[in-house]
């Protein structure tokens, strides 16, 4: 049995439906840094694998509010508390119905290790509910936002636990917690990131996690000797904030973004798709991307139930590059053999975790340039605590300023997996070098902190 093998088996008795996700992020990880614990014993001596895959604490709270027919509505409250060996807690809050522990547990812990990868004081967490604000009014997704703060307020604070957005969270709901944790606690302090500019939030705190997907891209092509994006064809799934944002970038650097995604369809437009138009559709009227084919008759919208069984219709699209950024497990095997038959050469999760393993895998067999989630997504928590640090010195970057840092960011990740995974002997596998290297770094402080 291997090192890994025997590692994955200690943890066999948790593995039940809804630690699904989680454990497939774990067993990659302990797959990747295999190699390191068998060079050196002390990360095992320490137990630090033990202590790294259980959260510090999980908080379960109920949150009842009142909807527009004066009807109560009871849903439930989560935040886990991961790790905080390198600075406060930090991660974001995702209301989705499919919100469970499980879910919450797998990205607390991919958030560990990228908040790891950026090189900056923070731990990991992630928070949320299994509240849907779609179709809610504003003053709906307002109240449920000030009783689920009633509840947060408790175990968050500037120093404690700083959370952000995330699927479902976006400026709006950020605004309405940001007001009920200020009329609770009679503070005014850089408790959550993603605030609008107004009060506190970052200029370009809903670029950076689109926007570094793409820089991040543009280095790992760079390293790996591969042609830049410009004039390329590129495919990219969601139409939330990863997505219209790593559009945007692509469009700048006179790349040809053709498809985007949401939760009932795909929209494909040879030509490039019509920014403008989605953000209008998708960020600002909040409706189906089906909308797009009546002012572009000449674009294919292509709706959830006509993908062939099995695979996705957006990964089907010839393209240079691919860029998944809706949600986990989106790319699976048949659709990483699609983009390979098809010519794909690069693939960037922009989500967390879109690819299957067994999608990993064969980009990996098949030498595809592929970014992991937790270091080609790491700049939208890099420009958040850009913003803690704007809030804690009482100051405001430029723009120019943040665009700047986010893009030496990307390119530091991208630079130190890449020689991560050269250095234990695994050469252009940016999965392994990002693991090793944000393992590494957590789990050197935990040691030096004691039990
Ligand atoms: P968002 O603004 O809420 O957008 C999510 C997009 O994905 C929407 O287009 C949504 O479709 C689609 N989607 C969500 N769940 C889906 C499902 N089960 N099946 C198909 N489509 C689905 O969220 P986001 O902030 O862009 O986050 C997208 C991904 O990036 C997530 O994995 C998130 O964890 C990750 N991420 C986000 C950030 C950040 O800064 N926001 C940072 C790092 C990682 P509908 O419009 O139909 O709902």
């Amino acid at each position: 049995m291997s090192i890994a093998e025997m590692e994955i088996k200690k943890f066999e008795n948790g593995n039940c439906a809804e630690n699904k996700v989680f454990y497939q992020a774990m067993e990659e990880v302990i797959y990747s840094i295999a190699p390191l614990l068998e060079s050196d014993d002390k990360y095992r001596r320490h137990a630090i694998l033990e202590r790294l895959v259980v959260p510090d604490r999980i908080i379960k709270f109920k949150v009842t509010w009142l909807d527009d027919n004066n009807e109560i509505q009871v849903n439930t409250g989560y935040r886990v508390q991961f790790n905080n060996a390198l600075g406060p807690y930090k991660g974001g809050l995702r209301f989705h119905p499919t919100v469970n522990e499980g879910i919450l547990k797998f990205l607390g812990f991919e958030q560990i290790l990228k908040n790891a990868l950026t090189g900056l004081p923070i731990g990991g967490a992630k928070g949320g509910s299994d509240f849907d604000p779609k179709g809610k009014s504003d003053f709906e997704v307002m109240k449920f936002c000030s009783a689920f703060m009633t509840e947060l307020h408790k175990y968050i604070g500037p120093r404690i636990d700083v959370p952000a957005g995330d699927i479902g969270v976006g400026s709006r709901e950020i605004g309405y917690l940001f007001g009920e944790y200020k009329k609770i606690t009679s503070t005014y302090e850089g408790v959550l990131t993603g605030k609008p500019y107004m009060f506190g939030g970052s200029l370009m705190r809903p670029e950076a996690t689109g926007y570094g997907a793409v820089y991040f891209t543009e280095k790992m092509l760079e390293i790996e000797g591969q042609e830049t994006l410009k004039g390329k064809i590129c495919t990219v799934s969601g139409a939330g904030n990863v997505a219209l944002h790593a559009i945007e970038k692509l469009q700048e650097i006179g790349a040809i973004p053709v498809t985007c995604t949401d939760s009932r369809g795909m929209i494909y437009d040879s030509r490039g798709v019509d920014l403008a138009l989605l953000k209008d559709i998708k960020l600002d009227k909040r409706l189906s991307l089906e909308e797009y084919i009546k002012s572009h008759s000449e674009a294919q919208y292509i709706p959830v139930e006509e993908y062939t069984e099995g695979t996705h219709a957006v990964w089907d699209i010839p393209c240079y590059a691919a860029f998944p950024c809706a949600t986990q497990n989106e790319l699976n095997e048949r659709d990483a053999q699609n983009l390979i038959t098809n010519g794909c050469i690069s693939v960037t999760e922009g989500a967390n975790m879109p690819s299957t393993p067994e999608a990993t895998d064969l980009f990996l067999s098949h030498k595809i340039c592929f970014g992991p989630a937790k270091a080609a997504n790491a700049g939208g928590v890099a420009v958040s605590e850009f913003e803690m640090s704007q809030n804690a010195s009482m100051t405001k970057w430029t723009f120019e300023r943040v665009d700047e840092t986010l893009k030496a960011t990307m390119q530091q990740i991208c630079t130190r997996v890449a020689l991560t995974a050269k250095d234990y002997g695994v050469e252009g596998n940016y999965v392994d070098g990002a693991n090793i290297a944000g393992f590494k770094k957590v789990a050197d402080a935990m040691i030096a902190e004691g039990i």
